[in-house]
C-alpha cells in the first residue's frame, strides 16, 4: 500500500473509531486558543482545562495579559509544568499582538511563529482551532510516535515528520489527521504497552508486534 492509500485508509478507520475527534482544549477566542495551546505543552489538556476558566475570567482581553505584573500571571499558572517560561511566553506573545498586529491574533503561520513560545505545532492548532484554517499538521507527542510506528515517517524531527504527513494526506485532512492520531495514542497505541490486539489498524501496521 503506497502512503497516500495508506493515510487514506487510516483516517477513513480511525474516523469510525473517533467520529468526534477535535481538539480537546476549551477556549473562547482566539487569544484563548493561543493561551491554552501554549499551557499543553508537557502538560495534558485536561490540566489546562481545570485551570483556564478562572484564567480568562481574571484576564478578560489581550491587553490584560499584556499589562498585568508577570509575578501575578505565573502565580496564576503556577499548577502547571513550566509556568515561569509559559507566562512570560504568554505576556510577550500579548505584547507583540498589540504592538505588531495591530491587537489581533495573526492568521497566517509566517507571523504566528514570530510570537515568543510559537513553534509550527502550537501555530498549526492556532490556525486549524481558531480560525478553520489547515496549513500545517500539528505534531505532538502523539503524532511523532504513531506516524512512527505506522511506517508514514521515519524522522524524530517535528518538522521534518509534518512534511511527510502532508505529503500523503489532503490538505483537508490535515488538522483532522493530527486529531485522529492524538486520539488514537491517548486510548490504544499508547506509549507503553500499546493495545495491539484493541487495534483497528493492527493488520496495517508494521509495528503491530512491538511491545
Ligand atoms: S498496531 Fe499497535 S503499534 Fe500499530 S497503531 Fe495499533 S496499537 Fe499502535
Amino acid at each position: 500500500m503506497d502512503g497516500k492509500k495508506k493515510t487514506a485508509e487510516i483516517i477513513k478507520r480511525l474516523g469510525k473509531e473517533y467520529p468526534s475527534a477535535e481538539t480537546t482544549l476549551d477556549f473562547g477566542s482566539p487569544f484563548e486558543v493561543l493561551v491554552a495551546t501554549i499551557l499543553s505543552a508537557q502538560t495534558t489538556d485536561a490540566h489546562v482545562n481545570r485551570v483556564t476558566p478562572a484564567l480568562f475570567k481574571k484576564y478578560g482581553s489581550i491587553r490584560a495579559y499584556a499589562e498585568a505584573p508577570l509575578e501575578d500571571l505565573q502565580k496564576d499558572l503556577a499548577s502547571i509544568n513550566f509556568y515561569n517560561n509559559k507566562a512570560r511566553h504568554i505576556q510577550a506573545s500579548a505584547r507583540m499582538i498589540i504592538e505588531k498586529y495591530d491587537s489581533e491574533v495573526p492568521r497566517t503561520m509566517e507571523e504566528l511563529v514570530t510570537l515568543p513560545g510559537v513553534a509550527r505545532k502550537t501555530a498549526n492548532i492556532v490556525l486549524s482551532a481558531a480560525f478553520g484554517i489547515n496549513e500545517g499538521i500539528a505534531v505532538d507527542t502523539h503524532v511523532k510516535r504513531l506516524a512512527n510506528r505506522l511506517g508514514l515517517t521515519t524522522h524524530r524531527d517535528p518538522v521534518k515528520i509534518e512534511a511527510d504527513l502532508m505529503k500523503t494526506t489532503p490538505s483537508g485532512e490535515w488538522s483532522h489527521l493530527s486529531h485522529l492520531l492524538i486520539y488514537h495514542g491517548r486510548k490504544v497505541c499508547k506509549a507503553l504497552k500499546p493495545d495491539h490486539a484493541a487495534c483497528v489498524l493492527r493488520d496495517i501496521c508494521p509495528s503491530a508486534d512491538i511491545n
